[in-house]
C-alpha cells in the first residue's frame, strides 16, 4: 500500500468559554496528526510530487534552511519509497558546526546535503541555475522550497472536506512558501473568507499565491508581532506551554503558535474583523520544537515544555 493514502483529519472545538460567550466557534482541523514526522501539509505537499517521481524513477533535488520541516519529511519519505534525495541547504557556515537535529535526521534518513552560500541559496528560483543543477544530478527532480509547485497545490486541495466548505465562514492557515494556502483557496467556496498567517514579517508571497488560485477570497496578515520568521519572546513560550496545558494540544514555535496567538489576541479584543464560525488549520511542524529548545538554552531563556 502506499504511503499517501486518503487522509481526513476530524475537526475538534476548542474550548474558550470567552469566546463562545462572544458567539465565537472556533475548530482546529488536526492534520498536524497526520504522521509524526511529514506532518501536517508536508504530506499533502508531497504526495503528488513523490508519484511523479517514482513514476519517472528521477532522483529529487530539493531545498531548506537549517530547521526546515520540508527537508527532513523529503529525507523521510525518500528513505521509505528509495528515491535519491538531495538536500540544498542554506547557509555554507552550517557545515562546519555541529549539524542541529533537524539536519543530522536528514543525513540518518539517507539524504545528501549540500551547504550552499546565502547568494547562491537566493538562485534557487531562477531557471538557469535550476537546469544546471538538473543536469548535474543526471535528470533530477526539483521540488522547490517548501514544497509549493503545482503538484504540492493539488495535494493540499484535499484538505477541506465539503462540510467544511459549507459550514466556516473564516479559515486560518498558516504561510510559508505559500502551497498550502493556494490549495485551500481553491477548494474553498466563494463565500469563505482564507486569512493566511505568513510566518514572515514582510514578503511578496501574495505573487506566489497567484500563480496557483483560481479565486480571490484571501487576506495576507504579516508577523509583526514577534519580529519575523522563527523570532520568539517569553510571551510565545509561554503561550505555547500554557495552550498544551489547556487544551493537550502542541503547538509549533515558528507557524501554528504564532497564528493562533495573533487570532485569539484579536478576538479577545475586538479587533477581530472577520467571521464567527473559524476553522484553524494545524498544520504540525513539532520536529523544530528540538532545535527551537537548544536555541532558547543557549540564551538561557524558558524552554517549551514537551518535545514531539
Ligand atoms: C512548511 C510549513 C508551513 C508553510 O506552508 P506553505 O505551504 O509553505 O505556505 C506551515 N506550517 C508548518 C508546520 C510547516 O512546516
Amino acid at each position: 500500500m502506499s504511503f499517501f493514502k486518503e487522509i481526513f483529519s476530524k475537526n475538534i472545538r476548542l474550548n474558550i468559554p470567552l469566546l463562545e460567550n462572544k458567539g465565537h466557534e472556533i475548530f482546529m482541523k488536526r492534520e498536524d496528526l497526520i504522521h509524526p514526522i511529514i506532518s501536517g501539509n508536508k504530506f499533502r505537499k508531497l504526495k503528488y510530487n513523490i508519484k511523479e517521481i517514482k513514476n519517472k524513477k528521477l532522483k529529487l533535488v530539493t531545498f531548506g534552511g537549517a530547521f526546515s520541516n520540508h527537508l527532513l519529511a523529503v529525507a523521510y519519505i525518500s528513505k521509505i519509497e528509495k528515491i535519491k534525495a538531495i538536500g540544498i541547504v542554506r547557509g555554507e557556515e552550517l557545515h562546519n558546526f555541529k549539524l542541529n537535529p533537524t539536519l543530522k535526521k536528514c543525513i540518518d534518513y539517507g539524504m545528501k546535503l549540500k551547504f550552499v552560500s546565502r547568494d547562491e541559496y537566493r538562485l534557487r528560483h531562477e531557471k538557469k541555475y535550476l537546469e544546471k543543477l538538473i543536469s548535474k544530478h543526471s535528470n533530477a527532480y526539483i521540488i522547490p522550497e517548501g514544497g509549493t509547485n503545482e503538484f504540492g497545490v493539488k495535494g493540499c486541495e484535499e484538505i477541506l472536506n465539503s462540510n467544511d466548505i459549507d459550514y466556516f465562514d473564516t479559515i486560518c492557515v498558516p504561510v510559508g512558501s505559500g502551497g498550502t494556502i493556494s490549495g485551500i483557496i481553491n477548494s474553498s467556496s466563494s463565500k469563505q473568507k482564507i486569512l493566511g498567517f505568513s510566518s514572515l514579517k514582510k514578503s511578496n508571497i501574495r505573487v506566489q499565491i497567484n500563480k496557483f488560485v483560481n479565486k480571490n477570497n484571501y487576506k495576507i496578515i504579516d508577523e509583526n508581532y514577534f519580529g519575523g520568521y522563527a523570532k520568539f519572546n517569553s510571551q510565545l513560550v509561554d503561550f505555547i506551554n500554557e495552550f498544551y496545558y489547556n487544551h493537550e494540544i502542541k503547538l509549533d514555535p515558528i507557524y501554528n503558535s504564532k497564528m493562533i496567538f495573533r487570532i485569539l489576541n484579536d478576538l479577545r479584543s475586538n479587533k477581530w474583523n472577520y467571521g464567527k464560525k473559524i476553522l484553524l488549520i494545524n498544520t504540525g511542524g513539532l520536529q523544530s520544537i528540538d532545535g527551537f529548545n537548544k536555541r532558547l538554552k543557549e540564551k538561557k531563556c524558558a524552554t517549551i515544555d514537551f518535545t514531539f
